[in-house]
C-alpha cells in the first residue's frame, strides 16, 4: 500500500470493497509514523491504541454496509481542537498538560462518522506564526526538504498529509494557517466561509478570523472532510444557519467561468518563478475555457497592516483566560497577581507575548481610536472590495486567484528572528479572513531551490458560501498540473 499516493476517495472504495480493513489501514499508518515521524515531527502525540479501537469499530460498521464517507479513514487533528479526555495544548507550555473536557463540534461529527484519530499535530503556539517554529515543542520539518519549514500554523497537519502520515487532517486558519502550509507541503487546504464550520471547541486565537478547515491530497479529499464538518451549530453564535447558507449558495450557482487577478497586488515581493508558475496555471485555465481578467482590490494591500492590529487585539483578549487559575499551568507565588504574572511569563512563548503586548496597546484607552477602530474601518473597506469584485450585477468575477504565498517554503531559522519578515509571508492569505470569504490552496507545480523541487500553491477566493466554486476551479487546476 503506497500511503504517499493514497486518497480518501480510493481508501473509501477499497474499504467498502473489503480489499483491506480499517484496522490494516490504520496499522499501516502507525507503522509509517513510527518510521518517519522522528524526522518530520508532524505529531505531538500519536494515539495508537485508541486509533486501533476506532478502526475496529469502523470495520464493524463497514461490514454491516453502513459506512459513511469518512468511516475508518485515518485523520490527524491540529492540537488546538478539543477531543474529550485528550491533551489539547495549542503547542503551548501553558496548556502542556491540559485535557479537554468536551469534544469540539467538528470532532463530534467525525466521531459520528467513525473516522479514526491518529494523533494531534504540531503547530505554532496558539496559531500565531507562519512556519510552525513557534511551537513550544520544537519545529516540524517540510517533507520535501527537511531543512525547510512546512509553513504554519497548521504545519504538522499539512506535513502529515504530505508525508503519508495521515490520509487527511483538520487545521485552523486565522490568516492563512491552512492554505500556506498546504502550499508549502504540496497538498490541498480549504479555509471555509466564516461561520460555515463551527468553532465550538477550537482554542480561540482571533475569533472574528478563525475557521476550522480541511487538508487533503486532492480537492475531492478536502471537500469530503469539509462536507462532514460543516453546518449550523447552536453552540457557536457566529455559525451560519443552514437556511442562510443555502441562500448564498443558491445565488452563486451560476457557471463559474470568470477568474479575476489582482495584478498590481501580486507584484509585492513575489518570487519571479512563483509568479511564473502562477501564470502558467492561469494560462492552462484559459485553455480550459475560463475567462481571466484583471480586478482592482484597492484596499486589499492594507490587509497585512489591518490584520496585524485586529489579530493581536483579539488574541490578547482571548488569551486573558490563561491566568494560572482556570486552565493548565499554574506557577505558585505569594499573591494572586504574581501567580498570573509568573504563569504567563513561563507559559507563553515569545511570539505569543509579542501579540499580547501589541494587542493590549492597540486596544488601550489612548490608542484604540488610532489603531483598533481605524483597522476595523479599513477592514470594512476590504470587505467592500470583495463584494464589488464579485458583484454579478456589476460584471463581477466568479473567483479571484493569487499565488498562496509569495515564496516557496523557506529555511528553518530564516525568518524566526525577524517578526516582520514572518508576517509578510501572509500577504496573500490574510485578506480573505478579514472579508470572511472562503479560499482554497491547490498545488500547482514546483520551483527549484538548492537542487530540491519545492511545491507552490495556487490560491482561489470565492464569494460567501462559494465553496462549490472553489472545488470546481480547484479540480481544473489539478487537471492542469497533472
Ligand atoms: N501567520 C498568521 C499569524 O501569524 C496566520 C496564522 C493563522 O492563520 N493561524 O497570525
Amino acid at each position: 500500500m503506497d500511503l504517499s499516493k493514497l486518497t480518501i476517495a480510493e481508501a473509501r472504495r477499497a474499504l467498502d470493497a473489503g480489499e483491506y480493513s480499517a484496522l490494516e489501514l490504520t496499522n499501516t499508518y502507525l507503522d509509517v509514523i513510527a518510521k518517519k515521524d522522528g524526522e518530520i515531527h508532524a505529531y505531538l502525540e500519536v494515539w495508537a491504541d485508541s486509533a486501533r479501537e476506532e478502526a475496529k469499530a469502523a470495520d464493524a460498521v463497514i461490514a454491516r454496509g453502513e459506512s459513511k464517507p469518512l468511516t475508518g479513514i485515518p485523520l490527524a487533528i491540529k492540537d488546538n481542537i478539543l477531543i474529550e479526555g485528550r491533551i489539547a495544548s495549542a503547542a503551548s507550555k501553558i496548556l502542556e498538560n491540559y485535557r479537554a473536557s468536551y469534544d469540539a463540534t467538528v470532532v463530534e461529527k467525525l466521531k459520528d462518522h467513525g473516522a479514526v484519530f491518529l494523533g494531534r499535530t504540531n503547530m505554532d503556539e496558539f496559531a500565531l506564526g507562519a512556519s510552525t517554529e513557534n511551537s513550544a515543542f520544537g519545529p516540524t520539518k517540510n517533507p520535501h526538504d527537511t531543512s525547510r519549514v512546512p509553513g504554519g500554523t497548521s504545519g504538522g497537519s499539512a506535513a502529515a498529509v504530505a508525508a503519508g502520515l495521515a490520509l487527511g487532517a483538520l487545521g485552523s486558519d486565522t490568516g492563512g494557517s491552512i492554505r500556506q502550509p498546504s502550499a508549502f507541503c504540496g497538498v490541498v487546504g480549504l479555509k471555509p466561509t466564516y461561520g460555515a464550520v463551527s468553532r465550538f471547541g477550537l482554542i480561540a486565537a482571533a475569533s472574528s478570523l478563525d475557521q476550522i478547515g480541511s487538508i487533503g491530497k486532492t480537492v475531492a479529499d478536502a471537500r469530503a472532510i469539509f462536507d462532514e464538518i460543516r453546518g449550523y451549530d447552536k453552540n457557536d453564535s457566529t455559525s451560519l444557519t443552514d437556511a442562510s447558507e443555502q441562500r448564498t449558495v443558491n445565488s452563486k450557482q451560476r457557471h463559474s467561468r470568470t477568474i479575476g487577478v489582482p495584478r498590481t497586488f501580486l507584484k509585492e515581493g513575489t518570487d519571479p518563478d512563483v509568479l511564473e508558475r502562477f501564470q502558467q496555471t492561469l494560462d492552462a485555465l484559459k485553455t480550459a475555457g475560463y475567462e481571466i481578467k484583471d480586478v482592482e482590490l484597492p484596499n486589499v494591500p492594507y490587509s497585512l497592516a489591518v490584520y496585524y492590529i485586529i489579530n493581536p487585539a483579539e488574541v490578547s483578549t482571548n488569551l486573558a483566560r490563561f491566568d494560572g487559575i482556570r486552565y493548565g499551568l499554574s506557577v505558585p507565588a505569594d499573591d494572586i497577581q504574581s501567580v498570573y504574572a509568573k504563569t504567563r511569563a513561563q507559559g507563553f512563548g515569545p511570539e505569543t507575548r509579542r501579540r499580547i503586548l501589541v494587542g493590549t496597546f492597540v486596544l488601550s484607552a489612548g490608542y484604540a481610536d488610532a489603531y483598533y477602530r481605524k483597522a476595523r474601518s479599513v477592514r470594512e473597506l476590504i470587505r467592500g472590495d470583495f463584494v464589488r469584485a464579485f458583484d454579478p450585477s456589476a460584471d463581477g468575477v466568479d473567483a479571484i486567484a493569487t499565488p498562496t504565498s509569495p515564496t516557496p517554503a523557506f529555511k528553518i531559522g530564516e525568518k524566526s528572528s525577524d517578526p516582520l519578515a514572518m508576517y509578510a509571508a501572509d500577504i496573500f492569505t490574510v485578506p480573505v479572513n478579514l472579508a470572511g470569504v472562503p479560499a482554497i490552496s491547490v498545488p500547482s507545480g514546483t520551483v527549484a531551490r538548492e537542487g530540491k523541487n519545492l511545491p507552490v500553491g495556487f490560491q482561489i477566493f470565492a464569494p460567501h458560501g462559494g465553496e462549490e466554486v472553489l472545488f470546481s476551479i480547484g479540480e481544473d487546476v489539478e487537471k492542469s498540473a497533472s
